[in-house]
């Protein structure tokens, strides 16, 4: 069974043809605006085997850059998540006596292959979310890195142990893993989120089950391709497609041990609290809204440089990107300047085409927002520099070019909500406590950032904000796979981060053994 999935070129005038094979049902041959034909039912990947869906609704997968249809992902049920976990929990049993260094060899394996496909992968990505390939090829990067440090587990996974805690009584604490996990990821990484868990957890010991975004499914039915290429036993390794009835049946399924989940901040909480009542260890990572401060003595160039990646970068659809700038005394004039001037270079596109910039938004319905949120700013007194609502007709997809907004003050809508879009807001503050202030006084702490050249300014920057994840002259602080990500406030539900050192706490249980052991010298 073939699938031809055509990657559309605007402007180079090219057509891909990239063909995913087997996943697809190929009975089901509509198209929802004509564009494309032979649009089919993607599947989802159960037990080594790859399965239809028992739901009967689908939702279009569409090329946010031109608003073709890629495909439809299912919108499978509770029953398809019990025969998921079914097989988990099966693979389990085999799959937790394996030896830890047996277990990396597929994560070794599977990294190559990653690496071999990289290329295709980010076009696929690009395809579904619209990012540009530059941003692509760096979120399939990311996500390998993640495999890289996963293979590192027999490290991580070690234990601790002390001799005579008491006389002649020894102790060890050794991590086990617990059984069935899964992860609930969003649009905007499609390639790198869902591999910010499951490399982690399965190189534990554990199993798992990953329900990708649907609406950027398709990325991952690559991976999957891939996972299968790779040696991964039936049953370790579980991808079902689907919406709400698949994420409330994996926070309640009694088989399930734990939920790792990322994506808006209402999702966030629902899924802690309907999870951890069942029972559940859970990392919820939410919504942010993030503010970079600028001091007077920073560098100027290099602020605004970094300031305009981070807040238009991924067409500003990043939990990590600067929404807030707060200039602190006489910076404010000069860098409404010159960020206005940077941010107007930019050029938005098609994220295939070599000289794209920014691309679209995800759908129609985030542009309505975000330019709901450009004009309530206009409406509570805030000025536009470049109003990116302007000039966007003529683009086929759901395009926002870049925006920038002055005279931001703090209790306007757009200074408090997360925007989710390429929007730049400029705020005058008089002191930098002033703007400490500001940004711990927001309900999101997910990051922030500061420019400057005093070293103590930092200090005091990181030493007193509240969110977890700290930028210094850095736009877009992203721990990398070794470090954990995650914020605070309502940015984060849980205890335990993402990656890194904390995935072996995450994914594993302590043991711990206290002996005694009377010396027989009847036998030495
Ligand atoms: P989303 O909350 O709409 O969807 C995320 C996941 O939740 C998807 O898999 C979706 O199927 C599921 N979901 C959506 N609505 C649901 C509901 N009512 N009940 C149960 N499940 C539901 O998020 P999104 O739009 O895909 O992603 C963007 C959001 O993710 C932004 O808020 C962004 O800040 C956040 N995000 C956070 C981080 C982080 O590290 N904190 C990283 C990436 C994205």
């Amino acid at each position: 069974m073939l699938f031809v999935l055509q990657l559309a070129c605007i402007g180079e005038k090219m057509t891909i043809n990239k063909e995913i094979s087997t996943k697809v049902n190929e009975k089901d041959k509509t198209s929802s605006n004509g564009k494309q034909t032979s649009v089919l039912p993607i599947k989802n990947y159960i037990n080594g085997k790859w399965v239809l869906s028992s739901g009967t609704e689908t939702l279009d997968v569409i090329n946010p850059a031109d608003k073709t249809l890629l495909a439809k992902c299912p919108l499978s049920t509770s029953k398809d998540i019990d025969n998921a976990v079914k097989a988990a929990k099966e693979a389990f049993k085999i799959w937790r006596e394996v030896p830890v260094i047996e277990r990396v060899q597929i994560l070794f394996k599977l990294k190559t292959l990653l690496e071999k496909n990289s290329e295709e992968l980010a076009k696929i990505c690009t395809q579904e979310n619209g990012k540009i390939l530059l941003e692509s090829r760096g979120d399939v990067r990311r996500g390998i890195q993640m495999v890289e440090t996963a293979c590192g587990m027999p490290t991580l996974l070690m234990g601790k142990s002390l001799e005579d805690i008491a006389s002649g009584i020894d102790c060890q604490a050794i991590r086990r893993p617990l059984g069935v996990f899964c992860a609930i990821t969003p649009f905007n990484f499609p390639p790198m989120v869902p591999f910010w868990f499951w490399p982690f957890a399965i190189a534990s010991g554990n199993t798992f089950i990953l329900k990708p975004s649907e609406r950027v499914p398709l990325t991952q039915i690559r991976v999957f391709e891939l996972i299968e290429e790779a040696g991964m036993p039936k049953g370790v390794m579980n991808l079902v497609n689907g919406s709400k009835e698949v994420v409330n049946a994996l926070c309640t399924h009694p088989d399930i041990k734990g939920v790792s989940f990322v994506g808006s901040t209402p999702v966030a909480k629902h899924v802690y609290q309907t999870a951890t009542s069942h029972g559940k260890r859970v990392q919820a990572l939410g919504g942010a809204k993030n503010f970079m401060v600028v001091l007077p003595d920073a560098n100027i160039e290099l602020a605004v440089r970094t300031i305009v990646e981070s807040c238009t970068g991924c067409a500003g659809q990043r939990c990590l990107a600067g929404s807030v700038v707060l200039c602190v005394g006489d910076t404010y004039k000069r860098l409404e300047e010159e960020i206005t001037k940077k941010a107007k270079s930019l050029k938005v596109g098609n994220g295939l085409v070599v000289d794209s910039n920014v691309g679209p938004l995800i759908s129609e319905d985030a542009r309505k927002r975000v330019s709901g949120l450009i004009q309530s700013a206009t409406a509570e007194g805030a000025k536009i520099l470049l109003d990116g609502r302007e000039g966007t007709n003529q683009l086929e997809g759901f395009f926002l070019k870049p925006t920038v907004i002055s005279e931001v003050k703090k209790d306007m809508k757009i200074a408090k909500e997360e925007i989710f879009g390429p929007v730049i807001c400029l705020a005058n503050v008089k002191t930098f406590d002033d703007a400490i202030d500001w940004l711990n006084s927001s309900n999101y702490a997910n990051t922030s950032s500061l420019f400057t050249s005093s070293g103590a300014a930092a200090r005091k920057f990181s030493y007193e904000v509240d969110p977890s994840m700290i930028g210094i002259n850095i736009g877009v602080p992203a721990p990398m796979a070794f470090f954990s990500f995650g914020g605070t406030k309502d940015s984060f539900f849980g205890d335990i981060k993402a990656h890194g050192q904390a995935s072996a706490d995450f994914y594993t249980d302590t043991k711990v053994t206290i002996s005694r052991w009377v010396k027989d010298s009847s036998i030495w």
